[in-house]
């Protein structure tokens, strides 16, 4: 699957819910409204849907949400697309989860064949942690993590960076994932949704981020690339490495190998345009996957060059109205 600009369309990220046991201040609003059941696709449903890409060449597949380990039964979704990895047409089946369900299937999850995962976590003091996520417990996460790592699998923190928020810890969560054995990636804040609060508050340009982490750590440019859009540093000090991913002051559409779908079906070519194609209504079409199989291949003719982003004091509307956990981060 190539795109008009000649990228090598091989990854597919799937949130295959909208729903979630936190309530992150910088994703959702408290009182969010979820979507109806009958909008969002059946596991089946999704199950065809990921089948088509990997049918089409997708190597890459990973699952987010909203929170993916909340979806009910969602480990039967997990166990059919393994036969892909077994197969050998997926070389890898990843998740991007909160890991409040982590203690629970980590070690199915390696059995599956899953072998890294990434956890979000933005803070490791437990008050702060509680005010980020709202619904959030820090020791349950921290269980889930170790039950991941005492699996096998390979765990990479996830934090955002907001301004005055948690920027100040992040000389302390790189110890602490340096002595796990975690990788890191820092995220900058994306106007995602409507969340209640002004998104100019919470942005912190990573290039800061980085600036002050070299003053103490020793960080050593890296090309190493995980098919993502983060850019990785070496941190000499504990072997471990730091990522950056900088949608706003770095743009990184050139290299962009990825299209995401909804829990409700739309495939957005561009985390940051409007611009999607119903592949629930070609899934529910028929049977048989002709109609789906087309309208993916017509969905990525039109995947566009690069995202509009921009946070600044006179656009304070949310560049793209819907919020993360729709589209899965
Ligand atoms: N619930 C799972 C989790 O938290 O990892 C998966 C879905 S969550 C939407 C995926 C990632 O998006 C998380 O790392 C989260 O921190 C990030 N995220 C959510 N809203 C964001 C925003 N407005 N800007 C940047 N990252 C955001
Ligand atoms: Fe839930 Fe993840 Fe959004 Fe937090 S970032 S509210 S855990 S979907």
């Amino acid at each position: 699957m190539l795109d008009p600009f000649g990228r090598k369309v091989s990854y597919l990220r799937v949130s295959v819910t909208d729903r979630c046991d936190f309530r992150c201040v910088y994703c959702m609003a408290e009182d969010m409204t979820f979507l109806p059941k009958a909008e969002v696709l059946s596991l089946e449903e999704l199950d065809r849907v990921c089948s088509a890409f990997i049918r089409m060449g997708t190597t890459k597949l990973r699952l987010t949400g909203g929170e993916p380990l909340v979806r009910r039964n969602v480990m039967s979704l997990i166990r059919s697309l393994s036969r892909h990895l077994d197969s050998g047409a997926l070389e890898e089946l990843t998740l991007t989860t909160n890991g409040s369900q982590l203690a629970k299937y980590a070690d199915e999850l390696a059995k599956l064949g899953v072998r890294r995962l990434n956890v979000s976590l933005d803070t490791l003091d437990e008050g702060l942690f509680t005010e980020l996520t709202r619904w959030g417990r820090l020791p349950q996460v921290l269980d889930g993590i170790f039950a991941a790592k005492a699996a096998g699998l390979a765990v990479k923190i996830n934090a955002v960076a907001l301004k005055g928020v948690n920027d100040r810890e992040f000389d302390r969560m790189l110890a602490w994932c340096g002595e796990h054995g975690f990788d890191m990636t820092i995220i900058e804040v994306m106007p995602m949704g409507d969340i209640g609060e002004q998104r100019v508050d919470q942005y912190l340009p990573l290039s800061i981020v980085r600036a002050d982490l070299a003053k103490r750590w020793t960080l050593t440019e890296s090309d190493y690339r995980t098919g993502g859009p983060a850019r990785y540093v070496r941190v000499e000090e504990t072997g471990q490495r730091l990522g950056f991913i900088t949608p706003l002051t770095h743009n990184f559409c050139e290299s962009c190998n990825r299209v995401r779908l909804t829990c409700t079906g739309q495939l957005y070519m561009c985390l940051g345009q409007e611009d999607n194609a119903d592949l629930r209504a070609a899934v529910r079409a028929s049977e048989g996957d002709g109609p789906l199989d087309a309208a993916i291949l017509e969905a990525i003719g039109r995947k566009p060059k690069g995202h509009d982003f921009v946070i600044d004091r006179r656009t304070n509307a949310p560049a793209v109205p819907r919020h993360m956990s729709v589209t899965g981060g």
